[in-house]
């Protein structure tokens, strides 16, 4: 059986910064794909960070990989005394976390897909439950039509994929149709 008896908490997290740089080193490598790993390492990719919640969840799958598991500390200690009583500390249901893109394209990662649409930012976001480890992306795009995972964002037009023109038509009569 390969990692230690218990997961790392958000405290690990938080105290051992040598986690984060771990596992974001993994999930650059990463190549398989379990669905919570290709989503973290989308997120990664395109906002160049991790919530804790999220970092918390790639670590406890490093512990069962053969390859990551060597490379990481033990989780802390617990606590030898419980930790004083503090104001109800509930883990949130769920985090929502967007785009730091101003305009980003969204395509889905599909081979047959051509088009790249422009994401609906302000109605867009990657919801997170840490009770599951799941992730659900609510994505909009502008011309309203419904994408599929896998996706990619990108904050310019890839190479191989042209841009929506119904999207830019709809970005085009935006302000007006919100004035
Ligand atoms: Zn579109």
């Amino acid at each position: 059986m390969i990692g230690y008896d218990r997961r790392y908490t958000d405290r690990d997290v938080r105290e051992v910064p040598i986690l984060r740089d771990l596992a974001y080193d993994f999930l650059r490598g990463y190549g398989g794909d379990f669905d919570f790993l290709v989503n973290a390492q989308q997120f990664l990719e395109a906002q160049g960070y991790l919530p804790t919640a999220i970092l918390r969840g790639v670590l406890n799958c490093m512990r069962t990989d053969v390859r990551a598991f060597p490379t990481l500390p033990p989780p802390l200690p617990l606590p030898s005394r419980p930790e004083p009583r503090r104001p109800i500390e509930r883990r949130p249901a769920y985090i929502d976390v967007r785009t730091q893109f101003k305009m980003p394209y969204i395509t889905s990662c599909h081979r047959t897909t051509q088009v790249a649409h422009l994401l609906n930012v302000e109605r867009s976001f990657l919801r997170y439950y840490p009770s599951s480890n799941k992730f659900q992306p609510q994505i909009r795009v502008w011309c309203g039509r419904t994408l599929y995972q896998p996706f990619q964002l990108t904050p310019t037009l890839p190479d191989d994929r042209r841009e929506c023109k119904r999207c830019r038509v709809y970005v085009a009569y935006a302000p007006m149709t919100l004035g």
